[in-house]
């Protein structure tokens, strides 16, 4: 499967949609793309984006992050920036902040926001799902809808459901 050209197709719904009608970085100063290396997870395949691109504004690295499918352990990557970018390549996890995909105790997809974004992001701590524009929240849905079609994805996202879980219950 060519990850690369499906990620790419999908990063179009983001560029010209964002999770609020105003430039929300002027609320709190970019404060998610402070480049302090906190680092975005990439998605199950989306590595190939970079592979393909290898922007030099990016570094890709291993995290202790692993989820199981098929029998073998998969590590997953992140992507690391030192606060500058370019719009049209910057990794999914950005254009869909603050929200994320996440399975319930059914194993059925919930669009929510993100509980790490909670302590920077002035809209995620004040906002409800429904506050967003209510044609980002619909690309986030379609686009996790679409990925949760592969079987892969979706062993990822049942771990990395998991992950949330712990920040959860801190911030719900
Ligand atoms: S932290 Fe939240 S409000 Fe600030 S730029 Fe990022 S998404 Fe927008
Ligand atoms: S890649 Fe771009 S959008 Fe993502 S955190 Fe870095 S500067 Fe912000």
């Amino acid at each position: 499967m060519n990850t690369a050209y499906i990620y790419l197709q999908l990063y179009r719904l983001f560029d010209d949609v964002t999770p609020l009608p105003v430039d929300c970085g002027k609320l709190c100063n970019k404060a998610c793309c402070k480049g302090d290396d906190s680092g975005m997870f990439l998605f199950p395949g989306e590595k190939a984006v970079f592979n393909l691109l290898k922007p030099d504004w990016v570094r890709i690295e291993k995290t202790d992050f692993t989820y199981e499918y098929n029998g073998k352990t998969y590590n997953t990557p992140i992507a690391m920036c030192s606060g500058e970018c370019d719009r049209y390549q910057r990794p999914f996890a950005c254009r869909i902040f603050p929200l994320t995909p996440y399975l319930d105790e059914k194993g059925k997809l919930q669009v929510i926001i993100d509980p790490r974004a909670k302590g920077i992001c002035p809209p995620a701590k004040a906002f409800f799902v429904d506050d967003f524009e209510p044609v980002f929240v619909k690309n986030v849905e379609k686009t996790f809808k679409l990925l949760l079609k592969n079987k892969q994805f979706y062993a990822f996202l049942k771990e990395y459901s998991k992950y949330l879980d712990e920040f959860k219950r801190f911030y719900d």
